[in-house]
């Protein structure tokens, strides 16, 4: 679980960028909203979609390598 933040800034792609509060580059209190505790950045960004029209993940701090359909798709299965 982590907490999770939507910048009140868009970035220059116009999108407003979820953060997790450790991540290096979350703006500052005043340049963000709280979205709320969730285990995956998609999970934040899905509350985020409700508060702004364009919105995306950090690349740094909501990167998708631990998205579980990978391993799914990987372990299920001998691909041969
Ligand atoms: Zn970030």
């Amino acid at each position: 679980m982590k907490f999770f933040y939507l910048s009140s800034n868009p970035n220059e792609s116009g999108q407003h960028e979820v953060h997790d509060r450790d991540c290096v580059l979350i703006p500052d209190s005043y340049d963000r909203d709280y979205l709320g505790p969730y285990n995956t950045g998609n999970e934040a960004l899905r509350k985020a979609q409700t508060m702004k029209t364009e919105v995306g993940l950090c690349k740094h701090c909501c990167n998708t390598h631990d998205q579980p359909i990978i391993s799914i798709l990987k372990g299920g299965k001998n691909i041969v």
